[in-house]
């Protein structure tokens, strides 16, 4: 089973991934944690990241793309994989295409978690106050900057496989067992 998981921050989208992948035995490609990864072990690539990631901009295209090419072809993701954060912008998604079609990859499901955007601030605010020392994206104003960038680019994305019919929309504003449940119902 191949996914990919939609959600602005604060969406709940990490912890759907999660039983996701315990679920299906699957594995979870999380670009923004390759991301900080690299940051954290202070590569090229993590550096030129780094500064963007704090404003809550997207790191260009090509960085991520190159990434998620090499990602996609390792042997843990054979049974399967989640597309978390990727893909962000209309370019990705074409790229995305052109490259499952090489490597003869389907994805079985896109599922959008939707969440009203004045509980979104309310969620965010929280976490920013409880993740203080371990996200330098996390504080407030990033996040609503992170919000934006969301409607801009990652909208016109989701319009994209809503217009292939590819598209599953979840509401995101009810318990965690209860988006958990209407997931898997549409699986
Ligand atoms: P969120 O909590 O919004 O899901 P992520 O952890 O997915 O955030 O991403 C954190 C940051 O990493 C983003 O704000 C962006 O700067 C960068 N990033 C992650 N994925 C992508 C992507 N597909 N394209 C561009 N930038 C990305």
């Amino acid at each position: 089973m191949n996914f990919i998981l939609f959600g602005p921050p604060g969406a709940g989208k990490g912890t759907q991934a999660k039983m996701l992948i315990d679920k299906f035995d699957i594995v979870q490609i999380s670009t923004g944690d390759m991301l900080r990864d690299e940051v954290k072990s202070q590569s090229d690539l993590g550096k030129s990241a780094k500064s963007i990631m704090d404003r809550g901009d997207l790191v260009s295209d090509n960085i991520i793309i190159a990434m998620i090419k090499k990602r996609i072809q390792m042997s843990d993701c054979n049974n399967g994989f989640i597309l978390d954060g990727f893909p962000r912008t209309l370019n990705q998604a074409v790229e995305l295409d052109g490259l499952l079609e090489d490597l003869k990859i389907k994805i079985d499901n896109v599922i959008q978690i939707e969440v009203d955007e004045n509980l979104l601030l309310e969620r965010i605010n929280k976490r920013a106050l409880e993740n203080e020392s371990i996200r330098n994206d996390d504080n407030s104003a990033i996040l609503k900057n992170r919000i934006i960038v969301y409607k801009k680019d990652t909208m016109p994305v989701i319009d994209y496989y809503k217009n292939l019919k590819k598209l599953n929309t979840i509401n995101g504003m009810q318990s965690i067992e209860k988006v958990s449940q209407d997931i898997l119902n549409i699986l």
